[in-house]
C-alpha cells in the first residue's frame, strides 16, 4: 500500500469501528453519513449480527432494521414453520367444509327433501389435515423425478435431485447425481444442465413442464375415485391424495421466487412464464447452464472435468468472468498457483475498469458479487503462491475490500481469517477462521478452516490446541492445501 495513503485508510477503519459499535439508530445513521463523507460508498450495519458492508442493496430491511443475507437465513426455519401452520390451518377448515357441501349436494341430488347434513365430531377433522401435509411432501418425490426424467429424455444431465430444501439430513450419489434429503417438508429442485444449445429452449420448457404434468395426471387419475363427502372420515385415501396433490400443483404453479434454505429459486410457474415471456435468451440459458455445472463439478472436486467444461464453456463465450473465475479455481486447487492468480488479476482489472462492456449474467447486483468473489480468490492465490511480503500485503488489500463488500459469505470470511494471521493480527484471525470453519458448507472448506486455525494456535504457541484442529482437519480432508501447509508448519516447528 503506498505510504501517503495511510492516514485515510486509518480513518475510513475507525469510522467503520464506529459503525461496528453503533448501539442507537441515531448512532449508526451518523456514523453511516461520516463514511458516505468520507470515503464516497454507502454502507450498512446488520441489524442481527453487527456486520457491516459496502454493499447496502443485499440487505433486506426489517422492523428490527436491515438484515445480512445470512441472518435473512436464520429465519427462513420459523416462516417455513409459520407456512406449515397456516396451511393446516386451512386444510383443517377446508376439509370438513368440502365434506359437508359433498353431503348436501348427495342427499339433494337424490331427490330427497333437502336436509341440512351434520358433520359429527371425530379425530378424523384433526388427522386428516396432516395427513394431507404428508401425503404432499411425499408427492415431491415423483414431481422432482419428472423433471428429471424429461431432462434425460431431452439429452440433458441431472447434476442435483433435492427432496425438501434447508440442512442436508442425508445424502447419496446415484449414477453421477447428487441425491440429497432436506429439511423443510413441501419443498424441493432438481439442477439440470443441457450442454448443447440446440433447441434448448424448448428442451428446458419442456423440463419446468414436466412436474405439474405429473401433478394433472395423478390428479385426473384419481377423480374417478374421488368421493368428497369422505374428506372428514377414516380411509379417505383417494381423496386426501387428491387434495394432497392438488395443493402440491397449486404451490408449483403460483409464480414466486424463493429464497429458502440457502439458495434463491424460481417457482415451476414462474420459471415457465418467464421462458414463454423471452426474458431469457437462448445464449442466457446456455451459459446458466455452464456456469451451474463447472460450480457444482467444483464443489465435487472434479477439477479437471470442471477445467474441460469452462474450456468448452469459453469457446462460446470467450473471456466470459464467469467461466474465466471457475476456470481459475480449477487451476488453483490442481495447484497451477501462479497462473490462477495471473486470470484471478486480469479478471479484477477488467471487473473495475468502467468502460468495460456488460457480459450476459454479469448485471447489477451480480456485478457486485462477481467483483467480491475476484478479490477473494485473488487473496487466496496471492497468500498461497508467494509469501513475500509484498504479495502478502496485496493479499491483506483484496481481502479487505472482499470483507467489506460481502462479510456474510463465509469462504470471504475465511480468507480475510487466513490472511490476518499471515499478516500477524492472528487472534483476529482466529474468530474469523473458526466462524468459517462452523458455517462451511463442503468437508474441503471447513478442513481449510480448520487448518488455518491450527496453524493461528501454533503461532500462539496452543500446540495441542493446533494438533487437535489439525487431526480433525486431516479426518475431513487428507490431499486439502491448507491440510498439507498446516502438516508442514506444525511439523517443521515441533
Ligand atoms: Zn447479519
Ligand atoms: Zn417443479
Amino acid at each position: 500500500m503506498p505510504a501517503g495513503s495511510l492516514p485515510e485508510e486509518a480513518g475510513q477503519h475507525e469510522l467503520e469501528e464506529r459503525l461496528s459499535r453503533a448501539t442507537s439508530p441515531e448512532e449508526i445513521a451518523r456514523a453511516k453519513e461520516h463514511l458516505a463523507e468520507t470515503t464516497g460508498l454507502a454502507y450498512e450495519r446488520c441489524s442481527g449480527c453487527g456486520s457491516i458492508s459496502t454493499l447496502p442493496a443485499f440487505f433486506r430491511a426489517t422492523r428490527k432494521g436491515a438484515l445480512c443475507p445470512r441472518c435473512q437465513e436464520r429465519s427462513w426455519p420459523r416462516q417455513h414453520a409459520r407456512l406449515l401452520v397456516t396451511l393446516g390451518i386451512l386444510l383443517f377448515l377446508l376439509l370438513p367444509a368440502m365434506a359437508w357441501t359433498a353431503q348436501f349436494e348427495t342427499s339433494y341430488s337424490a331427490g330427497w327433501v333437502p336436509v341440512l347434513p351434520e358433520l359429527r365430531w371425530s379425530l378424523f377433522l384433526v388427522l386428516n389435515p396432516l395427513l394431507v401435509l404428508v401425503l404432499a411432501s411425499l408427492l415431491v418425490i415423483p414431481h422432482e423425478l419428472s423433471h428429471a426424467a424429461a431432462t434425460w429424455s431431452g439429452g440433458g444431465r441431472i447434476l442435483e435431485i433435492r427432496i425438501f430444501e434447508g440442512p442436508v439430513r442425508w445424502q447419496t450419489r446415484v449414477r453421477g447425481t447428487n441425491v440429497a434429503l432436506g429439511s423443510y417438508p413441501l419443498t424441493g429442485h432438481c439442477i439440470p444442465v443441457f450442454r448443447n444449445r440446440d433447441r434448448i429452449r424448448e428442451r428446458t420448457l419442456l423440463m419446468v413442464a414436466a412436474g405439474p404434468l405429473f401433478n394433472i395426471v395423478f390428479l385426473l387419475a384419481l377423480l374417478p375415485f374421488y368421493d368428497g363427502s369422505q374428506l372428514a372420515s377414516s380411509g379417505a385415501w383417494p381423496e386426501l391424495l387428491l387434495v394432497a396433490n392438488a395443493l402440491l400443483l397449486i404451490s408449483a404453479l403460483i409464480p414466486y421466487r424463493a429464497s429458502l434454505g440457502g439458495r434463491q429459486g424460481l417457482s415451476d410457474g414462474l420459471q415457465f412464464l418467464s421462458l414463454l415471456s423471452g426474458k431469457y435468451p437462448e445464449s442466457d440459458l446456455h451459459l446458466s447452464y455452464l456456469t451451474t455445472e463447472a460450480a457444482h463439478l467444483l464443489r465435487e472436486r472434479h477439477y479437471q472435468q470442471a477445467l474441460e467444461t469452462c474450456e468448452a464453456g469459453l469457446a462460446y463465450f470467450p473471456a466470459h468472468s464467469l467461466l474465466e473465475n471457475s476456470r481459475a479455481v480449477a487451476l488453483l486447487e490442481m495447484g497451477h498457483h501462479r497462473q490462477a492468480l495471473d486470470i484471478f488479476e486480469e479478471l479484477l482489472a477488467r471487473a473495475q475498469c468502467v468502460d468495460e462492456p456488460e457480459q450476459p449474467g454479469v448485471t447489477g447486483l451480480a456485478r457486485d458479487h462477481i467483483e467480491a468473489l475476484l478479490l477473494n480468490n485473488a487473496a487466496y492465490a496471492s497468500l498461497i503462491s508467494d509469501s513475500a511480503p509484498q504479495a502478502l500485503q496485496r493479499a491483506r488489500d483484496c481481502a479487505q475490500r472482499a470483507w467489506r463488500m460481502t462479510p456474510w459469505l463465509r469462504e470471504i470470511q475465511g480468507t480475510w481469517g487466513a490472511v490476518l494471521i499471515e499478516t500477524g493480527d492472528v487472534e483476529e484471525g482466529l474468530t474469523h477462521v473458526a466462524e468459517a470453519a462452523r458455517g462451511a458448507d463442503t468437508a474441503r472448506a471447513k478442513a481449510a478452516n480448520l487448518a488455518l486455525s491450527a496453524i493461528g494456535h501454533y503461532r500462539l504457541g496452543k500446540k495441542d490446541e493446533a494438533a487437535r484442529l489439525l487431526k480433525e482437519a486431516r479426518h475431513l480432508d487428507p490431499t486439502g492445501q491448507m491440510v498439507t501447509r498446516a502438516q508442514g508448519e506444525l511439523a517443521l516447528l515441533a
